[in-house]
């Protein structure tokens, strides 16, 4: 490990979490230099819905590669880029009557994220946004202003102008509406809040501690963008790609977004990340927001592998019988260990344990030395993080949760 310490930036994170040296992957399986097996409950941070190395995607990677097929094409229309979005609006889009257009923007979801809060900006000529408590949307200038998470944070950054930070849905307890909160804000020109060009929430926070919002705060969130003119961004980065249950998070709300962004999974694997926007929105002049990595025909081509998953409606009974198992035992989890104060959260296939003080870093080290890989989330780190691939075998995912259950009682011993 001695070369990371030497060369790599005191920023790096993973590498001290997890202090070995990784070699190759398959399903959710993950292998060190020394052969060691892990299980992977982290799949990337929802990069890995599909696996490391699903058998499709590589081969239609390798078929691609020896036909030479072009690789980097900046904005250059290709076969993979045409095949993708076919895909796309054929595979996603149509079947559920939704009409975007795309912008494919950096390959991270941050750029993403980015391109969205300038296009909303632009358009509304507002430069106001509104974001909510432990929300999670990049650490670039434009994204960390809309992340919640003051750890990320500093003051010379200047990040924290022109937004406004809202509790989100449950965060000011049972029985206070949060949406009626924002509403007096907004309605009252002597509450210092400007009216803003967009509203940026996840469905589910991530990173801020699997916080699930209820369907009813998200329809009523997207009354109140109407009723104030304000445009509504989905950021779908993380638990879109059917981690819910259905392609896109917000399906389960039944609302329609006036942008989406979509990272991670979306690319099969591979760097990838679009901005989704209602048509009328596409208000860009030619090569206003340009870059050169935007497009990558690699993750067109595993994109497209991994959006056949959608061809029909298998991979949502997927994500529900597994959803099921995660919650079946996560629930006997928190009855059998009350001494860890656990509380358990989640839809689909993300699910968050939160524990007393301390104890979600404590397990999910203790889990890592056990051959189970899992992130922690929240803003200190309180919450277990469980965020397998979509694909994991049923085996490989009961053996994981018992590794958590193993983990705990050490934790108690
Ligand atoms: N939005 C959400 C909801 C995320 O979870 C993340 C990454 N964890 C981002 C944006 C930023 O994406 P990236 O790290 O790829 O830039």
């Amino acid at each position: 490990m001695r070369i990371f310490e030497e060369m790599e930036s005191e920023v790096r994170g993973y590498v001290r979490s997890f202090p070995v040296v990784f070699d190759k992957a398959e399903g959710s399986e993950l292998f060190d230099e020394n052969g060691n097996r892990f299980i992977d409950f982290f799949a990337g941070a929802g990069t890995l819905n599909y696996g490391h190395n699903n058998p499709k995607i590589t081969e239609a990677l390798i078929e691609y590669l020896q036909h030479k097929g072009i690789v980097h094409g900046l904005d250059k229309a290709t076969m993979a880029k045409r095949e993708f979005m076919t895909k796309f609006r054929d595979t996603i889009l149509a079947p559920r009557g939704l009409q975007y257009k795309m912008q494919f923007t950096g390959p991270t979801g941050t750029n993403a994220v980015e391109t969205a809060l300038k296009l909303a900006r632009m358009i509304k000529r507002r430069s106001n946004v509104i974001a909510f408590t432990n929300g999670y949307h990049g650490l670039t200038m434009g994204a960390l202003g809309v992340t919640g998470n003051y750890f990320y944070k500093d003051e010379s950054y200047g990040s924290r102008a022109n937004t406004a930070f809202m509790p989100f849905d449950g965060f000011l307890g049972e029985g206070v509406d949060s949406i009626e909160y924002m509403r007096k804000f907004l309605s009252d020109p002597s509450s210092g809040v400007d009216l803003p060009a967009a509203v940026i929430v996840e469905t589910v926070q991530g990173e801020g501690g699997i916080n699930v919002a209820s369907v009813e705060w998200l329809k009523r969130l997207e009354e109140l963008c109407r009723e104030f003119d304000i445009l509504l961004i989905i950021d779908d980065i993380q638990v879109g790609n059917g981690r819910t249950g259905t392609f896109f998070s917000f399906e389960r709300a039944g609302i329609h977004p006036d942008m989406v962004t979509l990272s991670k999974s979306i690319g099969g694997g591979l760097p990838m990340a679009l901005l989704l926007m209602r048509p009328e929105l596409d208000q860009w002049s030619p090569g206003e927001h340009t870059g050169t990595f935007r497009g990558n025909n690699l993750a067109f081509v595993a994109s497209t592998q991994a959006l056949s998953y959608w061809d029909n409606d298998d991979m949502g009974k997927v994500v529900e019988y597994k959803g099921n198992i995660i919650e079946e035992e996560l629930k006997k989890m928190a009855a059998d260990f009350p001494e860890l104060e656990p509380q358990v959260r989640g839809v689909g296939m993300v699910w968050g344990l939160e524990l007393a003080a301390g104890m979600a870093n404590e397990a999910s080290q203790e889990a890592f030395t056990r051959g189970l890989v899992m992130e922690t989330a929240g803003a200190d780190d309180q919450v277990l993080k469980f965020l397998p691939s979509l694909l994991i075998e049923e085996d490989i995912l009961r053996e994981g949760l018992q590794i958590v259950r193993d983990s705990l009682t050490a934790l108690v011993e």
